[in-house]
């Protein structure tokens, strides 16, 4: 369904911030490398003056910018609320793509390339949403404090936390914050339901390290580092973590019942019975210990004396420490744990006047249809804003068909977003901003 006015050109204001941003290919590879925030960063602070705001820009490291701007709220008396984005992206390994990760691509009425979904998508839909509340000589609910952070993808410390640290009076007043995953749609066996994403497990990035004695290739050896560490990272890997509820997803496996049909008694069942959703909703109720890197070994006949393996960890928020314990069993005694990372989870309620402005406004553009509350396995920003006793939500409104397996877009291959989407997005939050 490509259209030939959107491959010339006439493309929609939302689509067409987001390509520029896709463009501006901001990797975060970690470790404290990226590329190209300071250029993004600089891009939407001139669409911010552009609408005659006056943002800041603030460098935790040469490259690491992000951007705040406050707005005037029509109620002055009213705490402010953060409205946030992030300008890093994960790399992309363009083999794998059918098309240009970074040029932006408009094919089958979608924008396809590497932050099309996370986040560039809501990033644009912040800018074009607000400009149509000031363009049209209205202002926003209550004081927004629009935020662009670097470094999201690598847990925010030369970004989120950087500014929350160091720059805490940036968000003095604020009490909520509103930014990404969440508030899109997902199809529950032919029913069109939306996420509204109101906790983000904890996060704590641990490394495993074996030690052995290195040797030849050649000897029948036992201290292998290399076997020590594969053994643990099988078991860690393969761990089947029980089924844990929260309030969320309690709540939610309640509503998925009523739409599915099934029983809240089996909710691992009652989830992937929904369907590619089930790629959101399945880690809202298991911890999870992904092996995601390895590495050792220099030489194909030299035994090594280590070996490490990186383990991507998201406990439930608060229970970081029982988590850890069990890992140490999982491992045995032998295995080195260090910590890399850690941020905290946290869980806020599916109600108040917040909760239902959001609902209200997907309601607006999309009546009747049944709104979940969700627990995040991922992190975001919210994380660092949480520090300053700020509670954070998902709510990066999109309208999906049920034909697009939204759950694989988010770091994935050929991550794109349909177009009508990113309009339909722009609308609801802009009536959200009105109404919050
Ligand atoms: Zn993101």
């Amino acid at each position: 369904m490509a259209t030939s006015g959107q491959e010339s050109g006439e493309l929609e204001e939302t689509a067409a911030i987001a390509r520029d941003l896709i463009r501006f290919e901001t990797v975060n590879f970690g470790g404290g490398r990226s590329k190209g925030e300071t250029e993004a960063a600089e891009y939407v602070a001139a669409k911010l003056e552009a609408l005659g705001l006056a943002p800041q820009l603030f460098d935790s490291e040469p490259g690491r910018t992000s951007v705040v701007a406050r707005v005037p709220g029509r109620d002055p008396e009213r705490p402010a609320m953060v409205l946030h984005g992030h300008l890093d992206v994960v790399p992309a390994d363009a083999a794998n793509w059918s098309v240009d990760p970074f040029e932006g691509v408009i094919k089958d009425g979608m924008l396809w390339g590497r932050g099309a979904v996370d986040m560039k998508d809501m990033d644009a839909m912040i800018l074009t949403s607000l400009g149509d509340i000031l363009s049209a000589g209205e202002l926003p609910a209550r004081e927004l404090i629009v935020t662009y952070f670097a470094d999201e993808e690598n847990g925010g410390v030369y970004g989120s936390h950087f500014m929350v640290d160091e720059h805490p009076e940036l968000f003095a007043g604020a009490t909520e914050a509103v930014s990404e995953v969440g508030g899109y749609s997902i199809d529950l066996g032919g029913t069109r339901a939306y996420l509204l994403q109101t906790g983000e497990k904890a996060l704590v990035w641990i490394k495993l390290i074996a030690r052995g004695t290195a040797a030849h290739g050649s000897r029948v050896f036992r201290d292998n580092a290399v076997t020590k560490l594969a053994e643990a990272v099988a078991k860690l890997g393969r761990e089947e973590w029980p089924v844990h509820l929260t309030a969320t997803t309690r709540d939610q496996l309640g509503r998925l019942a009523e739409i599915l049909g099934g029983s809240v008694d089996d909710p691992d069942a009652l989830i992937l019975s929904a369907g590619t959703a089930a790629g959101f909703l399945q880690a809202g109720i298991h911890v999870t210990t992904n092996p995601t890197v390895l590495e050792a070994g220099y030489k194909h006949n030299v035994i090594p004396d280590r070996a490490e393996a990186l383990i991507d960890t998201r406990p439930f928020p608060g229970r970081e420490d029982e988590v850890l314990a069990r890992i140490r069993e999982i491992v045995g005694p032998e295995i080195e744990i260090e910590i890399v990372h850690h941020d905290i989870g946290m869980e806020g309620e599916f109600s108040g006047d917040l909760v239902d402005a959001m609902v209200a406004s997907l309601h607006r553009f999309d009546p009747g249809a049944p709104v979940l509350p969700y627990l995040m396995s991922g992190g975001t920003d919210n994380k660092a804003l949480a520090k300053l006793g700020i509670t954070g939500y998902g709510f990066a409104p999109l309208k999906l068909g049920p034909e697009l397996n939204f759950p694989a877009m988010f770091h994935g291959v050929d991550e794109r977003v349909p177009l009508d989407a990113l309009a339909f997005g722009r609308a609801v939050l802009a009536d959200f901003l009105r109404t919050c």
